[in-house]
């Protein structure tokens, strides 16, 4: 009865990363030696230690419902993490435990737009946020980073603030940001909290990565900033740090008073995150973060391999990227030369090299046509060997064209 549906579904993205590790499967059943750099979760497994913690949990039956906003305990480690790796002035009751940090944008998204409502979104960005919006009523409105391949990714200030409206009530912001693996200075941040307080809007920060910082790159975490719940949601999760991303453990932080309204979405949309998952979820932060440390340097360096291999490859524009694990090349000098849409180019590298990376314009309305983006969450040995491939391909591209 698809006439029934809301019209509205037809606008509204798939996550195109689902897809294609789809694609990637179903090749890999037939036999095919796929490289896939379109995952966007690591390829080490949960440490051990939080995995055994899931299963005491389990043994203990602990298979019940919880509070909707997650155990005590829990909420009491999220706050320790927060307030002694950022002095956030978290308190557990400023917390609710989400079944992962895609349901915690959803919350909060849902908890402020009422029809018409306008969300600032940058645009690349994950997909997360307009869809929820407009999915809800919202309208997104996207701001395209600049690019410059020696500087970066970075957001025009004076351009965001010229797009605040009436209707604009969210800044949906993420650092270190996929898809471009930029960490904003906290200049920006700082910036940011000034614009939504004198416009009185939100910011939604969402900080998922926050532990995939290379370099040293100076991070700041929104809930540095003395009085910074009065403006901002905090995002965060279990995914990426821990290798959680199949146990849907994410959370929200901030006012009690918002946090207590917020309740009400969430008990209506999930009523709790996975017990067990939240008992395992403590030992992830209060036990040892050797494994994590350990795969955070691994990316490192992976990240050194991909921006290398990348740079050597003909009509790519590459920046080497400072967080998260994701690098995203332009590309729009090539598919001038090669006459393809961004699309069709990905296309041709599945289908004549067996190489999966992400066009941007799976994360982006209106910039992505110039760029593709790669995950390298796979060895440096099959990275190498998938930029190989894909000069490979491109060397009878630009054959083909001349
Ligand atoms: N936020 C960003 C920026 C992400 O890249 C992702 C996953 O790719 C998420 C949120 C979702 O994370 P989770 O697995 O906790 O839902």
């Amino acid at each position: 009865m698809s006439f029934h549906l809301r019209s509205l579904l037809d606008e509204i993205k798939g996550e195109l990363a689902f897809k294609y590790i789809a694609i990637a499967r179903s090749l890999m059943d037939k036999g095919y030696d796929v490289i896939s750099f379109g995952a966007g979760q690591p390829d080490i497994p949960t440490p051990d230690h939080i995995i055994e913690a899931a299963k005491a949990s389990l043994d203990r039956r602990f298979t019940g419902y919880t509070e909707t906003a997650g155990i005590l305990k829990l909420r009491e480690a999220i706050a320790d993490y927060l307030n002694e790796r950022y002095g956030a002035s978290v308190s557990p009751d400023e917390i609710i435990v989400t079944t992962g940090a895609k349901t915690a944008i959803f919350v909060a998204i849902a908890s402020y737009i009422n029809p018409g409502d306008e969300v600032i979104v940058i645009d690349p960005s994950y997909p997360a946020y307009s869809e929820a919006a407009k999915l809800l009523g919202g309208i997104p409105k996207y701001l395209t980073l600049k690019f410059d391949k020696l500087k970066g990714f970075e957001i025009d200030l004076e351009k965001l603030e010229s797009m605040i409206t009436k209707r604009t009530k969210i800044i949906a912001f993420n650092n270190p940001h996929n898809p471009t693996g930029a960490v904003f200075p906290p200049r920006v941040v700082d910036e940011l909290m000034r614009i939504a307080e004198k416009h009185n809007l939100i910011i939604l920060s969402d900080e998922i990565y926050d532990n995939f910082i290379y370099d040293n790159a100076p991070f700041k975490s929104v809930s540095q900033i003395s009085g910074w719940k009065d403006r901002a949601i905090l995002i965060n999760g279990f995914s990426k740090t821990f290798s959680m991303t199949g146990w849907r453990l994410g959370y929200i932080v901030a006012r009690r008073d918002v946090i207590e309204k917020m309740i009400r979405v969430a008990v209506n949309v999930y009523s709790c995150a996975t017990s067990f998952a939240q008992e395992a979820a403590i030992t992830a932060l209060k036990g040892d973060w050797t494994p994590s440390r350990k795969m955070i340097e691994l990316f490192r360096r992976r990240r050194d391999v991909v921006y290398e291999e990348l740079s050597k490859v003909e009509g790519f524009e590459v920046w080497k990227p400072l967080g998260a694990f994701y690098i995203y090349p332009k590309v729009s000098m090539l598919l001038k030369k090669i006459n393809m849409t961004v699309e069709e180019f990905v296309d041709y590298l599945i289908d004549k090299q067996r190489v999966i990376v992400l066009p941007g314009t799976a994360f982006s309305e209106i910039s992505g046509g110039d760029y593709i983006r790669l995950s390298y969450s796979i060895s440096e040995e099959r990275i190498r060997e998938g930029v190989k491939r894909i000069r490979e391909a491109i060397n009878e591209l630009l054959n083909r064209a001349s």
